[in-house]
């Protein structure tokens, strides 16, 4: 007698604990009555490869990875979508009923879709981008801002070299400009991104004068402990619209959670409150 198997699916990554994945997905499954779990997973360096072999045939969907592995998986993967290729990193994977690792990164779509329901009026066209930040959460922004169209992206970092090599593989949509500068390149903008990791809790606040700032420009952190950052408040105070980190984190989850579960998850308040936690 054949019995239906559970489907399982989970986040891999060392730490994993802070996760908030567990809490989104598990969310989901209850509210739309589907059978299956999701589950946090510690795996080292060292077991990655192991752990993409055993994790399919114990009942695993599919995953979503995070930091270490992000960039390896792409390399363990049987096929890989173009936009993970072109970021270089994945952030989900579908095991597939023929044995097949598909590594795909949805962070870059997480990424828009939050500035769409975030400031439903945001036209990517119709001006520049400016990005502060050249690490691997910049990757997926930059991709995902070319893929939309946006005619600039105005990039600074604080250590420029890796700014200047985004504009190597990005080309050259991309005006790489001094970090000292940063202040100085917001005129006429119209999407502003922090995509660095100051203003995290812990981290030094992110400081960059504002005056220049367009009051079109929709203006957003990806950071989202705390929700309202130093930098999003000034901005806001400057009369932009401001768009916080927290829904990008959920949007990128919502294509993962179809492929794995087949429901397309509402992405809304309620969903918001429960990643929060209350
Ligand atoms: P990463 O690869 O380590 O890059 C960190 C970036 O922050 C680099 O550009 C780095 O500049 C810059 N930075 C760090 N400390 C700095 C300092 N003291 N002064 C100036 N610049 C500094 O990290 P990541 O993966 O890109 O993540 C960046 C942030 O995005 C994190 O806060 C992460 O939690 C967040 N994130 C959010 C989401 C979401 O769904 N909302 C998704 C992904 C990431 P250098 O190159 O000079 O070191």
């Amino acid at each position: 007698m054949t019995h239906k198997k559970i489907p399982l699916a989970g986040v891999i990554g060392s730490p994993i604990s802070h996760s908030r994945s567990p809490r989104l997905h598990e969310h989901w499954l209850r509210r739309y009555g589907i059978q299956g779990h999701y589950i946090p997973m510690d795996i080292a360096r060292d077991d990655l490869r192991q752990a993409l072999e055993v994790l399919p045939k114990l009942g695993f969907v599919g995953i979503n990875v995070t930091i270490p592995h992000k960039e390896e998986v792409i390399g363990l993967a049987d096929l890989v979508t173009d936009r993970a290729a072109l970021i270089g990193a994945a952030n989900t994977l579908i095991f597939r009923k023929d044995g097949k690792i598909h590594a795909d990164n949805t962070d870059g779509y997480g990424f828009v879709e939050n500035l769409r329901q975030g400031a439903p009026a945001w036209n990517p066209r119709s001006g520049a981008a400016v990005v502060f930040g050249a690490g691997g959460a910049a990757r997926a922004v930059i991709a995902s801002l070319i893929e939309v169209g946006v005619p600039e992206i105005r990039l600074t970092n604080r250590t420029r070299a890796r700014a200047d090599a985004l504009r190597t593989e990005f080309g050259s949509k991309i005006k790489v400009i001094e970090w000292v500068q940063a202040g100085n390149i917001l005129d006429d903008a119209i999407t502003v991104v922090n995509t660095t990791s100051l203003g995290m809790m812990g981290q030094p606040e992110f400081r960059v004068p504002l005056d220049g700032l367009n009051r079109a420009a929709v203006v957003s952190d990806l950071v989202y402990t705390p929700l309202k950052t130093h930098f999003l408040q000034e901005a806001e105070n400057a009369g932009c619209r401001t768009v916080d980190g927290l829904g990008m984190l959920l949007h990128q989850a919502a294509p993962a959670f179809e492929r794995w579960f087949g429901h397309r998850p509402d992405v809304d308040e309620a969903t918001r409150q429960v990643v929060l936690g209350s």
